[in-house]
């Protein structure tokens, strides 16, 4: 038979070699590698040029790719430190695979019962970890955005409700606008979602009593106090994404319980305080939330992409996101897809790898993971206080460092300058990565701790490496003056 240009079974053997010997290679090499080499833009650049009219074939096209991966960033590794970032354990990545290899479509029962079989239980598994109650809806995401999208799409249905309005039915128009308060740590994500959900950016106010953004708990009380018993949707933050500070959860929860107000809690990251006793004080009073969200592809250490929505009443998922169609179970079911309980149809079987990783771990391997890093986290805040060029600028509740370089001599006019130009630096030597931020006015590094591969010798180079290229800076500026 003639070969024509498309796929062929023959090629499947050639594929699993070649990815297999790669991955041994790339996951032997990942703890040491440079998180980011000096030809990275270029090489990521070499990929161009208009589509081929006749392919080179699979193994032909991997090995290309192979060759020429100088573009990566060894944002898997554990010495990446930007945003929150977190790896992929050895279990999540074999369920991950599996999840391509197998190729269900996670949309309702009938299509696959396995994988959704395993989401209902990762959702259960999960909502034990965290302290949440046991009979809450859920829904795998996409990540925290998507998850935050479910959780206020859950609590823009309720609100419409209180007007005697189904808005997934009807609409907006004629209602007014929906009241959304928040403390200064609100995450973007959830002010983006505000705009998908039409509610809209500019709608969401933010309460705080500090530069650095903490709730402003009166405030929040007299704007409850009066909406006079109208419906209002109040977001906590569990773990704000400067130094991982909490809004005193169960302090916003009395007040939204009195007021009668949903509240949503983000807690992307933070709400994995709860696995470990050292923290779990950190989110007490998320249990008395109305939705609360959290990322798989952070603190989980599943790989992209991957986010949990959770929502106490089971009346509101299904309503919002649940499609009829002649060919699809009817969505009022009893046994509702999970196509019906979030904004994506056709939908990857995440639950493989959260599944997996939970098994293979459980509530002990995970604690484990989280204590690890705050240890870490101390031991760097130690570090940056007994240096004598380095400022810390916040608390470490958890896993995050807040601190700039700060050496003797140098006037405040010029250290946000000068601190920017270290994290320009820091990037290109590519020991470590983590960017910059501005904390309470300050241009400042916050390097964040999730992956599980991360090792003390990894924290310590943090504090080394700004101080090492900090004085290299500080040394040419004062021969250049
Ligand atoms: C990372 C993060 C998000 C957004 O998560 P994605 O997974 O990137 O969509 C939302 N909230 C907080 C607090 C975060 O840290």
């Amino acid at each position: 038979m003639e070969r024509g240009a498309g796929p062929h079974r023959d090629e499947v053997a050639d594929v699993l070699r070649l990815i297999g010997e790669e991955a041994e290679r790339y996951l032997a090499a990942l703890d040491d590698v440079a998180v980011r080499g000096p030809d990275t833009d270029p090489a990521a650049e070499t990929f161009d040029g208009e589509l081929p009219e006749v392919g080179i074939g699979a193994a032909k096209a991997l090995d290309e790719l192979l060759q020429r991966q100088a573009g990566l960033i060894a944002s898997s590794g554990p010495r990446f430190f930007g945003w929150v970032t977190g790896g992929v354990t050895p279990a999540a990545l074999g369920g991950d695979w599996l999840a391509t290899l197998v190729d269900q479509n996670n949309a309702d029962w009938a299509g696959a019962p396995l994988t959704s079989q395993l989401e209902a239980l990762s959702i259960r598994w999960l909502l034990d970890l965290f302290g949440l109650p046991k009979g809450w809806d859920g829904v795998l995401t996409t990540g925290a955005t998507m998850a935050n999208y479910v959780g206020l799409a859950a609590a823009r249905r309720w609100w419409g409700l209180r007007h005697g309005v189904d808005v997934e039915e009807d609409g907006l128009a004629g209602l007014p606008s929906m009241p959304v308060f928040a403390s200064g740590y609100v995450h973007p994500s959830d002010v983006k979602v505000l705009a998908m959900l039409g509610v809209g950016r500019a709608n969401v106010r933010r309460l705080a009593r500090d530069a650095a953004g903490r709730f402003d708990l009166d405030a929040l009380r007299r704007e409850l106090r009066a909406l006079d018993g109208a419906p209002a949707v109040v977001i906590a933050s569990a773990g704000e994404v400067n130094a991982g500070d909490f809004d005193p959860i169960d302090a916003v929860a009395d007040l939204t319980q009195e007021h009668g107000a949903w509240l949503h809690v983000d807690g992307a990251f933070g709400l994995f305080a709860a696995a470990s006793p050292r923290t779990r004080h950190l989110v007490d009073g998320v249990a008395r939330a109305d939705s609360v969200i959290a990322d798989g592809h952070k603190w989980l250490n599943v790989p992209y992409d991957c986010g949990f929505a959770f929502v106490r009443d089971h009346e509101l998922l299904t309503p919002a996101f649940g499609i009829a169609a002649a060919y699809l179970p009817p969505p009022g079911g009893p046994r509702p897809g999970f196509a019906f309980k979030g904004p994506e149809g056709s939908r990857r079987a995440r639950s493989l790898s959260v599944w997996t990783t939970l098994r293979a771990y459980g509530r002990a391997g995970y604690r484990e993971i989280v204590e690890r890093h705050l240890d870490l986290a101390q031991r760097l805040a130690r570090r940056v206080d007994q240096a004598p060029d380095l400022e810390r600028l916040a608390d470490v509740p958890l896993n995050i460092v807040c601190f700039r370089y700060r050496p003797p001599g140098v006037t405040e006019d010029r250290l946000d300058d000068l601190n920017r130009r270290v994290g320009e630096l820091v990037k290109e030597d590519g020991r470590v990565y983590f960017g910059t931020t501005v904390y309470q006015g300050r241009v400042a590094f916050r390097p964040a701790l999730v992956n599980w591969r991360t090792r003390r010798e990894d924290v310590d180079l943090i504090s080394d490496v700004v101080r090492e290229l900090g004085a290299r800076l500080t040394q040419e500026d004062g021969a250049n003056a």
